[in-house]
């Protein structure tokens, strides 16, 4: 069985970044954050650190968790509008009452460097330039890094968000997988999931993906960050069990994680060079 690491994979996007983040004006990430949520201040912070990393600019408009939706929409309008700003993107979870997906509809698709804008995914949906989200692009830069075949392939991918599954569907069909989404309601997962050759785990469920779920030799994307009891993270699949069937599979923490990071800040180098 083959582990799938992120990090080497993100140390090459990154480095691109910078390269092409020299290339122009220096980018400039705009995060907009309303919660207090720990797990999502800690990934705030880390985007930061990777963006001085590679000498983007990174601020963190922290609106705090009491925010009104009206205050963060405005506040989205505002970035989108400032010539300084190349990218601006708008953290999960938001305060009771605001719907993401409504509020990203201000991000001008320009600078919507993680894909949130429903315009974002219609365009990816139309085959015509868009940018993904971060982590429906970071599965498909692994599996391109670890020269996966995707041509005529059977893949399964397990989530139906408009952030990781949806988008990650049109991708895969993009490249000409034979791609089935799988989501809370399927009936019999293990039944659907053990004919796929690439399988992509995107509930947010622990332990979700077990051996039973999965074909010999398949190639086994777990996307899942989960807190545990001890601080730490896991994924949806358990590992130990399904690395005596899979063919590959890509550890949680190390595996997905550090490539969205980097892709984040590659999509905000992008979008300073766009003409
Ligand atoms: P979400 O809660 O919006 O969506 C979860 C999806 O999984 C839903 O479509 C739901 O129908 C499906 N699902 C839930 N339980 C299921 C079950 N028992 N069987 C089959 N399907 C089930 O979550 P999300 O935002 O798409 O995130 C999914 C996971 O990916 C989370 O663990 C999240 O933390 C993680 N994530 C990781 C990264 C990263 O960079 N590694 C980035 C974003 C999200």
């Amino acid at each position: 069985m083959r582990t799938l690491t992120g990090k080497e994979l993100a140390a090459a996007i990154r480095a691109q970044a910078q390269a092409e983040a020299a290339a122009g004006p220096q980018p400039r990430l705009a995060v907009v954050v309303a919660t207090d949520d720990e797990a999502s201040l800690w990934y705030v912070r880390s985007i930061a650190k990777a963006a001085a990393g590679v000498d983007l600019l990174c601020d963190v408009v922290d609106l705090g968790p009491g925010a009104r939706p009206e205050q963060i929409g405005e506040t989205l309008t505002r970035l989108s509008g400032d010539p300084g700003v190349h990218g601006v993107m708008l953290q999960t979870p938001l305060p009771p009452g605001a719907s993401a997906q409504q509020l990203a509809g201000a991000i001008d698709p320009r600078k919507d460097v993680d894909g949130a804008n429903p315009l974002s995914l219609g365009r990816l949906a139309a085959g015509l330039p868009a940018f993904p989200p971060a982590t429906a692009a970071a599965v498909m830069a692994l599996l391109d890094h670890y020269q996966v075949e995707l041509e005529g392939r059977r893949a399964v991918v397990v989530g139906r968000s408009t952030v990781v599954g949806k988008p990650l569907a049109h991708l895969l069909l993009d490249r000409h997988a034979t791609v089935t989404v799988c989501h809370s309601r399927t009936r019999d997962l293990a039944s659907v999931t053990s004919t796929a050759e690439v399988l992509v785990a995107a509930a947010g469920r622990a332990g979700l993906i077990g051996a039973g779920h999965v074909a010999p030799g398949a190639v086994v994307i777990d996307v899942g960050t989960n807190p545990t009891d001890d601080g730490g993270l896991t994924g949806d699949v358990d590992f130990d069990a399904v690395a005596g069937v899979a063919g590959a599979l890509t550890p949680v923490p190390g595996g997905v994680g550090p490539v969205t990071t980097a892709l984040l800040l590659r999509h905000t180098a992008r979008a300073a060079n766009l003409p």
